[in-house]
């Protein structure tokens, strides 16, 4: 048994409070409106295959947000984000505390608090029973020392480190239910899916690229890429190896959109340092995305979605250039140095740009069947990172975890209600939105609901929820 603190308890209190709330109203509006045969119990035999030939692609997009957006919209400088919103729905999208990403790409996936679907953290102890590391593992925790993240008596006091893995997830993501019902997925970088659990489709794990905490395993040869877990299926790798674009190979002319002024790089990547943030956040991107493009070319999968890190990244490191009075007020023994603010002015809108080009891109596989969704797990505020954070200490001036600031949510295309804007939609939303949007029932025990006023109902062949099931998971937790 894990227990909570008292905060994480009474933010899960509110949360509960306020999903009654939406219970009593959603049923309120039920018994209101004229759909019959809505919501009525799935008998529980085994799933049967669904009948749905309505397509979605989730494009995830980290710490987006409409602050941001909105004004480069207005400029005409998002014209791909801008068309989706015309063609669609969108809100705020309240996030929760702790605001890591492991937990919230995992509540997104599950509609569970991490209480409930096991990720709490980037990290956790290594159990005895779980063995040596892999030589993947192995390599990344030797980097994650050498670099300082993890430290000697640490690991002495507390027993070795190691980050979650797919394996610890206690709640089910909805592509399990997916390809239970015979539909096709294709998950690109979803935050702890190391390693790939089998599913109908392709999966390529978060920790397949360079990745920040494991700046490590490929510059100490070992073979990580090849240890058979990243991708599903694992004949898949080889093809999709030859489009990863490595960190190294970002060079001066590939910043040079990002930063004003000529950028000078060596071959050491520094952790924290904005310039080589900036190039692994690139390079893990632009492969995804590579990724993305060449397996919708080959297949037309039911659901799809990539995963882009380099707007979280880029507000990490270069927010207080684009805030720089709000960060002298909060601040001012740091204030911005003027030059600097002149270089780095453009690195996060930048981000965006070549984000929504990415969009673009994606957008030429949509067809009339396909809802396009855009979404962010949080935003960002400006904010300083503990002095025993390092490097990071002095570099990252944008910061979510502490305030959890909302995301961003654009429903759009097929099925979406056009021109609305949601006055409440929350990360644990997702999960059963997708889920009815598919025509499958949703689960009793998730947090979430369906987002039915961002659905234009009339275009889908079945009502939605069609069902409801008490839970998609093996073994039912006692609720305390
Ligand atoms: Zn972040």
């Amino acid at each position: 048994v894990v227990s909570s603190t008292a905060a994480s308890n009474s933010s899960r209190a509110t949360w509960r409070f306020v999903a009654l709330l939406w219970l009593v109203l959603a049923a309120g509006l039920l018994l209101a409106g004229c759909d019959s045969g809505q919501a009525e119990d799935s008998a529980s035999t085994s799933p049967e295959p669904v009948d749905s030939d309505v397509r979605v692609f989730l494009i995830g997009v980290d710490g987006a947000t409409w602050r941001i957006m909105d004004p480069m919209i207005e400029r005409g400088e998002l014209p791909n984000i801008a068309s989706m919103i015309e063609r669609g729905a969108r809100a705020d999208l309240q996030t929760m505390r702790p605001t890591l990403s492991p937990i919230i790409w995992t509540s997104i996936a599950t509609s569970k608090f991490a209480g409930e679907h096991g990720i709490r953290n980037f990290w956790r102890k290594r159990e005895a029973s779980e063995g040596p590391a892999d030589g993947a593992e192995q390599a990344m925790l030797d980097m994650l020392e050498s670099i300082g993240y993890i430290n000697q008596s640490e690991q002495e006091e507390e027993g070795q480190k190691t980050l979650y893995k797919s394996t610890d997830w206690k709640a089910k993501p909805f592509w399990d239910v997916f390809t239970e019902r015979g539909l096709k997925s294709v998950i690109l970088g979803w935050w702890v899916t190391y390693p790939v659990q089998p599913l109908d489709g392709v999966m390529v794990s978060d920790r397949y690229l360079f990745n920040r905490f494991e700046l490590e395993a490929e510059a100490s040869g070992t073979d990580y890429i090849d240890s058979g877990r990243h991708v599903h299926p694992p004949e898949l790798e080889p093809d999709l190896r030859r489009l990863v674009v490595k960190a190294e190979e970002i060079g001066p002319s590939r910043l040079e959109r990002f930063v004003r002024g000529p950028v000078e790089i060596d071959d050491e990547m520094v952790l924290h340092d904005p310039i080589d943030e900036l190039r692994i956040t690139l390079a893990k991107d632009e492969s995804y995305h590579r990724m993305a493009l060449d397996l919708l070319e080959r297949d037309e999968p039911d659901f799809f979605t990539v995963y882009y890190e380099g707007v979280d990244i880029a507000s990490h490191y270069f927010w207080k250039y684009l805030f720089p009075e709000e960060w002298n007020e909060a601040y001012p023994d740091f204030p911005v140095d003027p030059d600097e603010r002149e270089r780095y002015a453009d690195a996060i809108t930048e981000y965006y740009r070549l984000v929504d080009e990415y969009i673009g891109e994606l957008m030429r596989f949509a067809d009339d069947r396909t809802m396009v969704i855009l979404m962010s797990d949080h935003g960002f505020v400006t904010g300083r990172r503990d002095e025993d954070s390092g490097l990071a200490h002095y570099t990252v001036s944008g910061v979510h975890s502490g305030s959890a600031p909302d995301g961003v949510l654009v429903v759009s295309g097929f099925g979406a209600e056009r021109g609305v804007r949601l006055e409440r939609a929350t990360v644990l939303d997702i999960a059963p939105t997708l889920l009815a949007v598919h025509g499958l029932p949703v689960a009793r025990d998730m947090e979430g609901r369906v987002l039915l006023s961002a659905l234009d109902r009339k275009a889908f062949s079945y009502p939605l929820p069609v069902s409801f099931v008490d839970t998609f998971d093996p073994a039912p937790k006692d609720d305390p």
